[in-house]
């Protein structure tokens, strides 16, 4: 899937210590090929990952983050800007106001109007009345009937009334005499597109002036969802688009390429059958979920947010000379704190935080460490070879620890300096750190 994909695509970067044109080439290749597998019209997947590159290029990668994570959160910021930025508005007040349904059979219309129902009515001051305009199949109207029934929402019936039009224009003038103030015109689709159809979804609109005109839609129909988009758009200019069905083993390129093709927000996604499985559609989230990498992005903006880069540089260039000491693993530790749980953490340290992971620190260790350390004096804190047996014990007496615990996180600091040195010595550092130094 899309998720595995860009997890393998991202995998490219692991490792450099900088984005840059040549290693970001075949990250982005991958991410387009990805993009393209979701569905994601061609054309759109590389104007896309064009501007993915424009930006990945021109971003200052920061020290304590990878590339790869930094490449996640400006694709999730894309994509997210690509499926609309922000959350669309959905206009329900009006007297009525009047909302038509609208897309092919079987994407979800009926029990979407249902959703909808159920959702405004949750809604203070919001009364709803179903309309069933589907005059072609009698199971149609009765399924209306049933999830009306269900939700406890009224719903317009005229079994015998063969013009779809002259339902709706009875439903408004019924729903005004019954205070209702929105009304939910469910219509019928056809497998295809087809001009009776189009016709009869026209006719209505201009007959009740709706102010919102939902395009339903199955998220699966992948790349037709697209085309079919477009000819209900060039034929209603409807409002807004209704993505269904992706509680299913859905392809989020659907969201995107329709977004793109007729500009028009979505504004609800359906992920169930049930009548609550009705979700406002949040572009940020959508984006979250293409990607599947929800964790690493809120890493990577608190990382941005707390990491101190300066502080992160001064560190780094003491460890390349053999000088880290307790004060700066203090002002690590600090640096780690500030940005929240330890465990997620520990791995963006620079070079430090993968050998204390080896050293299974937890976060109660964390605070023994800083006890330590905060009972040793200014001159111990920059010259660690200097403490000795009895300063141990002093410093033990002073943080009410065990000489035991003092001695086991000496050695563990020793082990990690002799990493460092090793580290140093293998020229591994230039490798692994950003910037290179
Ligand atoms: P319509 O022909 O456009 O009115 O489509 P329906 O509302 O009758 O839905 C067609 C089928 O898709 C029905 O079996 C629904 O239960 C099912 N369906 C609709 N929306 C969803 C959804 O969000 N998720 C799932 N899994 N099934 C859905
Ligand atoms: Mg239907």
């Amino acid at each position: 899937n899309l998720q595995d994909k860009l997890d393998s695509a991202f995998k490219n970067l692991k490792g450099q210590g900088r984005i840059t044109e040549l290693n970001i080439a075949t990250t982005v290749k991958e991410i387009r090929r990805a993009l393209v597998d979701a569905d994601v019209n061609y054309k759109i997947a590389k104007e896309f990952t064009d501007k993915i590159k424009d930006k990945a290029v021109g971003e200052k990668v920061i020290n304590a983050v990878s590339p790869g994570q930094l490449m996640v959160k400006i694709v999730k910021d894309e994509l997210a800007e690509l499926m609309g930025g922000e959350e669309a508005p959905f206009n329900a007040k009006g007297n009525p106001a009047i909302i038509l349904i609208a897309g092919l059979q079987g994407s979800g219309k009926t029990t979407f109007s249902g959703k909808l129902a159920n959702y405004l009515k949750s809604q203070k001051s919001l009364n709803p009345l179903l309309v069933a305009a589907d005059i072609y199949r009698p199971a149609a109207m009765e399924q209306l009937r049933v999830l009306g029934e269900q939700i406890g929402v009224e719903v317009h019936l005229e079994p015998e009334n063969k013009d779809a039009v002259s339902i709706a224009k009875a439903a408004v003038a019924s729903a005004k005499s019954k205070n209702k103030n929105v009304v939910i015109i469910d219509t019928a689709g056809r497998l295809a597109v087809d001009e009776e159809m189009m016709n009869e979804v026209a006719n209505i609109k201009n007959a009740v002036n709706p102010q919102e005109i939902l395009f339903v839609v199955d998220s699966m129909t992948g790349q037709d969802a697209v085309n079919t988009a477009k000819t209900f758009n060039e034929r209603l200019d409807f409002s807004g688009v209704v993505l269904t069905k992706l509680d299913g083993d859905t392809r989020g390129g659907a969201a995107i390429s329709i977004k793109y093709t007729v500009n028009k927000p979505i504004k609800f996604v359906s992920n169930g059958e049930k009548m609550d499985a009705l979700d406002v559609f949040y572009p940020e989230r959508m984006a979250q979920r293409i990607l599947g990498m929800g964790d690493i992005t809120s890493l990577v903006e608190r990382a941005q947010q707390q990491f101190d880069e300066e502080q992160a540089k001064k560190i780094e260039s003491k460890i390349r000379k053999n000088k880290f000491d307790f004060a700066d693993f203090k002002a690590q530790l600090e640096m780690i704190k500030k940005m929240g749980n330890m465990k997620d953490l520990l791995g963006m340290i620079p070079g430090v935080g993968k050998q204390i992971k080896d050293l299974d620190i937890s976060d109660d260790s964390f605070k023994g460490i800083e006890a330590i350390i905060d009972s040793m004096t200014l001159e111990e804190r920059s010259n660690p070879d200097l403490i000795n047996g009895s300063r141990r014990k002093r410093i033990a007496q002073g943080c009410g620890k065990d000489i035991a615990e003092v001695n086991a996180f000496m050695k563990q600091f020793e082990q990690m300096r002799d990493m460092m040195k090793n580290m140093n010595k293998m020229g591994a550092f230039g490798k692994m750190m950003p910037g290179g130094l």
